[in-house]
């Protein structure tokens, strides 16, 4: 090791101590609500990097107040939530690395409501017995969906282990190969299979399954038919799939369970605000099927969940099953979730409140007007530091819902004179509130759609304080 040069040592011994910093901290506002142990750590490292800054020789002044103002900056850092929010200017409505999706008013007001309280989650009023927890969203899911009985689990991956181990451990499920679906990361079908201790029977091809596939592959080992919804995808040109009514039909002929993981679910028809149509909840519990899961926080907009809709039968060997346990919903979520469904008994009102919907259907002349005011918001703040444009690009659903979808959207396109447009996206990035945003074609990208009430103006202020 090299020695210090005898300059360093002046400095190195004109560091002051850990006692003396504490001190001056203590009635210093920068610590406030900063606790003790953190005070002290925050000094003792802040000690620490101006000792290593004058060991590698870097100019500095050693004073009490460089010292105090590390320390007061590793601090903020530290009190500062990893999780927070942030702005949405990518368009992807259901964005699984941001939170998917938004919850509505009605939902966070329900949250706090039961859970800064005591709740009636297991206690029946009636009786002053134990309750059971599913019975906030059971009768509502069932209104809604015309199924038989519901339940919801922590979320669909949830639902779906639990259903196959419940109807099939040990056994057969039946699934088309067009149908083997990964979505993102650790959900494979047939990783599921395996945990859930079903054994995985791959019918047809990959564009093409028949009924005789299905029909052909039954045998005394065979426990459940399974179709999976192909969210993130979309298999084009020659190809063939077995509708699940006609996959009904095949099981009710050989007694045997279908169960259909439908990945996103929606519960009105989408069809009626110019999206394309996805099966609803319904024409699949209608079809027939035993059993049918979905997420609660893709199309249907609430809290994640995985909500189980079926016959009594198969819901009642659900909840008997020890793994419900496990993968139960907490009163946060039930509570989120019951506020959330209760405003689809009227699809206006649905559309209007719960964001997910809202964004979805945004009238594309709406988003044209957004994306004006924002325009000239942007244009105020930055000035000639930027050159902005409005530009007709498309917007996704995201979250494995609606494969092959894109919206039409307008959005501001921004190219920094003052710095690359890189070193914008990741400046932004590092706000507080961070943006989410993309780069084209050498423009940083906002797409109004995803931006929530009140955010255009304080994007506006952000990218002032920016490009300044
Ligand atoms: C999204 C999805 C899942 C997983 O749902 P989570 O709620 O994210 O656990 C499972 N299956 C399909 C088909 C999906 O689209």
């Amino acid at each position: 090791m090299k020695q210090p040069m005898p300059d360093k040592q002046l400095q190195l011994k004109s560091l002051p101590g850990v006692d003396h910093i504490l001190t001056l901290a203590e009635t210093d506002d920068r610590f406030i609500r900063v606790p003790r142990s953190l005070v002290l750590e925050s000094v003792r490292r802040a000690i620490d990097d101006i000792r290593t800054q004058i060991l590698e020789h870097r100019p500095l002044v050693v004073s009490d107040e460089a010292i105090i103002k590390q320390a007061a900056l590793l601090a903020a850092r530290k009190m500062k939530n990893r999780l927070g929010p942030l702005i949405n200017a990518t368009g992807v409505v259901l964005h699984t690395n941001l939170g998917r999706a938004v919850l509505c008013r009605e939902a966070l007001d329900n949250i706090v409501a039961v859970s800064s309280s005591y709740s009636n989650l297991e206690l029946n009023l009636s009786t002053g017995k134990r309750g059971i927890r599913y019975e906030a969203i059971e009768a509502l899911i069932c209104e809604l969906t015309g199924a038989q009985a519901a339940m919801a689990v922590n979320n669909n991956a949830g639902a779906v282990l639990l259903a196959l181990n419940t109807l099939a451990q040990g056994r057969q499920v039946i699934v088309s190969r067009g149908e083997l679906v990964e979505i993102g990361g650790a959900f494979r079908v047939p990783d599921v299979m395996i945990k859930s201790g079903c054994i995985l029977k791959e019918v047809g091809t990959t564009n093409r399954t028949h009924p005789h596939d299905y029909t052909h592959a039954i045998t005394e080992e065979t426990g459940l038919l399974l179709k999976v919804h192909t969210s993130n995808y979309k298999i084009e040109g020659f190809t063939t799939s077995v509708s699940l009514k006609d996959v009904v039909g095949i099981g009710k002929s050989h007694g045997i369970p279908v169960m259909e993981d439908l990945g996103s679910g929606t519960l009105i028809d989408l069809s009626a605000f110019g999206l394309p149509s996805e099966p609803p909840v319904s024409e699949q519990v209608a079809s027939g099927a035993d059993v049918v899961t979905f997420s609660g926080d893709k199309l249907l907009g609430g809290p994640q969940a995985g909500i189980i809709v079926g016959t009594k039968q198969c819901l009642d060997q659900i909840r008997a099953n020890p793994l419900t346990r496990a993968l139960r919903i907490d009163k946060m979520t039930l509570a989120g979730l019951e506020a959330t469904l209760k405003l689809y008994r009227d699809t206006r009102v649905a559309v209007e409140k719960i964001p997910t919907l809202k964004m979805l259907t945004l009238p594309y002349e709406q988003i044209c007007q957004d994306a004006e005011v924002l325009l000239s918001l942007v244009t105020e703040a930055v000035g000639d530091r930027a050159e902005l444009a409005l530009a007709d690009m498309t917007s996704r659903p995201g979250g494995g819902s609606c494969p092959g979808l894109t919206l039409p959207t307008r959005c501001l396109t921004i190219r920094p004179e003052t710095m690359s447009v890189t070193s914008l996206d990741k400046q932004l990035r590092a706000f507080d509130p961070p943006v989410m945003g993309r780069i084209e074609n050498n423009c940083f990208i906002i797409d109004p759609r995803t931006l929530q009430p009140g955010q255009n103006k304080i994007l506006a202020n952000i990218l002032k304080k920016l490009m300044n």
